[in-house]
């Protein structure tokens, strides 16, 4: 088996080992076992120094996480990492593409590194939720201080090259054919005495402890509830606090503890969930993308200026147009404004955003759509104006090109009426600010064929997003689960919340921002109108839009905002909330945050049932991932479904009956799904998982 893993070479008296675990060589048992017998037999064979490359795209991704829930096969890392401190010959890594978690562990337990200008070197572990654990936090603060190692260790940010030869942790890097180059390194090297890192002190001896707990405590403020991050500093700290060994016990204690804890599942269930998404159940393998060199995007508003500025920054030619030159020059002038933003706090160059600007282009001339390989449609949500306009596309557009809308409530059947070509019809739902956002919905219509499909999720990974397909319907997925939080939160404010009671608990949670304070940031005129259109009635919501209360755009919504647009408190939000409660004669009560965290999620777990039983989405994990990406819900907590299921499902039921019981929310009454599963003793991830298989 183990030769299969790896390739053993010889230049000479200098031995080359290779990785070859395709796509991106994770450190499998066969490859594990492949090192350490590969390393004895270079030993053997009088081998002067060892390369270590990894063949195909990459040096290594690192660990196969699918191995954790197994029993453990010998060797382990460490045993592997044994076998290389202790040769007598000099091991040293080339690394080309990614060297990752486990894979740069390896590469540090190294003699030394070399790597190609292209590399990029990191330790993500504290984005699956654990640490890395086969030393990267004892070796990596020998080799580049403390506080270096903390940084990359604790964001899990790679780093490219160049900054890592800067950091100190790559000898060299090497132009042209990696393995030559690295075999010539080593020659030249012949002579050289190196120190492993697990022996160096320079770098550690003597480190400002206090210095060290400041950085630390400014990087864990900005990762909310998350755990892995804490550990990482944990982990770190003792390398400049303990001996080699001590420290490794120490790093060993905090990747057992979060491997096996809540917050780790999540953030893997939403890390391999983010590829099986991209799985379309029921979609011909065969089924190819149809190519697109250039884009159209009509509307230069929020929406579009941001779709199109996704183009660019993915270096793809865009035109947007419009209906007018001074909305034109008004939407240019944002995505320019948008970029300077970019450059001013050095996040692009001078130079990138020449390239990304000059992708852009704008016109309120239709002659332009003859030149689309794709239309995406981002003007305002009216039915009427959305059927006009693509009729005129389909009248412009070469046939073959695919149609997509940006609406996120109407329905793209409706729009794929107005044309001829309603196989090619699809909506793209992207999420504002859209040159942020990675989540892309993409609406499967009646007619859409898999053609259609497959072009627009080839377009949205080629422009950096998440896709997932959903089936049309109102709101489609996210929006239609969000949505139904409305009623509890009224009901909450009712009976004794506070909107900033509701936020402080979900964010608390880790929501990026609660649902009163993100009413506000989008506008609560556009709930009222969606509410309105729908027939719908929030009496609460309602009273404060109707005091001209917009949310940040007016200064008040829910709360309060000064000129820095910081949120506080309003009395007379309060005043009103309790003048309500009187009139409804609710009397007020303390809510238990935890009773506040299970009313706004389980309407939305109750739909996201519904939506599953509909088919509108496919799977559990398709409503976890966009979650994830587009509504500031944290990875480390899962997603709505992952969460229900943590819970179980017959909670779940009983909960939903309870309140849909106490609050006269039809909402809640336990879709028809979660009454089977909590029979049966089922999950939704497992229904997943039937499915794909
Ligand atoms: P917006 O009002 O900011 O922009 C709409 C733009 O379309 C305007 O600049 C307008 O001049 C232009 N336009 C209108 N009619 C046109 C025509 N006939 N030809 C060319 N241009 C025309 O609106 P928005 O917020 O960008 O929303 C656009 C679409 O995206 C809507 O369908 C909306 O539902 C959807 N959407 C919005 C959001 C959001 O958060 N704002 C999120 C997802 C989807």
């Amino acid at each position: 088996m183990e030769d299969v893993f790896i390739e053993h070479g010889r230049d000479g008296d200098i031995h080359v080992l290779r990785i070859a675990n395709p796509p991106v060589n994770t450190l499998r048992t066969g490859v594990r076992a492949g090192l350490h017998a590969g390393i004895a037999a270079c030993l053997k064979e009088g081998a002067r120094a060892i390369v270590l490359l990894g063949s195909g795209r990459m040096f290594s991704a690192g660990a196969e996480m699918t191995e954790f829930n197994k029993p453990r096969q010998p060797p382990s890392l460490p045993e592997v990492f044994d076998a290389i401190e202790t040769s007598r010959v000099p091991v040293i890594a080339a690394i080309h593409g990614s060297a990752l978690g486990g894979g740069l562990e390896l590469a540090l337990a190294c003699h030394a590194r070399v790597a190609s200008p292209t590399a990029s070197l990191g330790l993500p572990e504290v984005k699956r939720g654990f640490v890395p654990g086969a030393g990267g936090t004892q070796r990596l603060p020998r080799l580049i201080g403390g506080e270096a190692a903390l940084r990359m260790i604790v964001t899990g940010e790679p780093v490219a090259a160049a900054e890592a030869q800067r950091l100190g942790f790559v000898d060299a890097v090497l132009d042209g054919p990696l393995e030559a180059a690295a075999i010539a390194w080593a020659r030249e090297n012949l002579g050289r005495s190196f120190t492993l890192a697990r022996r160096r002190e320079d770098r550690i001896k003597g480190a400002d402890l206090a210095a060290f707990d400041a950085a630390a405590a400014a990087l864990l403020k900005r990762t909310r509830g998350q755990e892995s991050p804490k550990g990482c500093a944990i982990a770190v700290r003792a390398a400049l606090t303990h001996p080699f060994d001590d420290g490794l016990a120490v790093e060993r204690e905090q990747f057992q503890k979060l491997v096996a804890g809540e917050q780790s599942h999540a953030l893997r269930h939403i890390f391999f969930g983010e590829r099986e998404v991209a799985r379309i159940p029921g979609m011909p393998a065969d089924t190819l993308p149809l190519p697109v060199k250039r884009a159209v995007v009509v509307g230069a508003g929020t929406m579009g200026g941001g779709i199109a500025m996704s183009f660019a920054n993915h270096g793809i030619p865009v035109t947007v147009l419009e209906q007018s030159e001074e909305a034109l020059a008004r939407g240019l002038k944002k995505c320019e404004a948008n970029w300077e933003r970019s450059l001013a706090s050095g996040k692009l160059t001078q130079d990138d955003y020449a390239k990304r600007r000059a992708l852009l282009s704008g016109t309120t001339d239709w002659d332009a759509v003859k030149q689309a390989d794709i239309v995406i449609e981002a003007v305002f949500e009216d039915m009427a104006v959305k059927q006009e306009i693509f009729a005129k596309l389909d009248a412009l557009a070469r046939p073959g090109v695919v149609l997509a809308s940006n609406t996120s409530t109407l329905d793209i059947d409706a729009i794929a009426g107005a044309t001829r070509r309603p196989e090619l019809v699809v909506g793209m739902h992207f999420f504002s600010p859209a040159n942020v956002m990675r989540l892309l919905e993409i609406v499967r219509g009646k007619a859409s064929s898999w053609e259609a499909i497959a072009t627009a999720m080839d377009v949205g990974r080629r422009i950096g997003k998440v896709n997932v397909v959903v089936g049309n319907c109102d709101g489609f997925v996210g929006n239609r689960m969000t949505g139904k939080r409305g009623f509890q939160l009224e009901r909450l404010l009712l009976e004794g919340a506070l909107p900033q009671d509701v936020d402080r608990v979900m964010e608390a949670y880790g929501m990026a921002m609660g649902p009163c304070a993100t009413g506000d940031l989008g506008g609560l005129d556009m709930g009222a109108a969606v509410r309105k259109a729908r027939g719908t009635v929030a009496p609460i919501a309602d009273a404060i839009v109707a005091r001209g209360r917009f949310g940040q755009k007016t200064g008040k919504g829910w709360y309060l905002y000064d000129d820095k647009r910081q949120r506080q408190p309003d009395p007379e939000v309060q005043a009103l909330i309790e003048e309500m409660s009187a009139q409804h004669q609710v009397a007020r009560r303390r809510i238990e945050d935890a009773e506040i965290l299970e009313r706004m999620l389980l309407p939305m777990v109750n739909e996201g049932a519904r939506i599953l039983e509909e088919g509108v989405a496919s799977r559990a994990i398709d409503v976890d991932v966009i979650f994830a990406n587009g509504f500031g819900w944290p990875a480390f907590r899962g997603g709505p479904m992952f969460w229900a299921d943590r819970m179980g499902l017959k909670a779940v039921r009983d909960k939903l009956a309870h309140y849909a019981a106490t609050t006269n929310d039809p909402n809640l009454k336990p879709a028809a799904l979660i009454e089977r599963l909590a029979a049966e003793g089922g999950s939704f991830t497992a229904i997943g998982q039937k499915k794909a298989a």
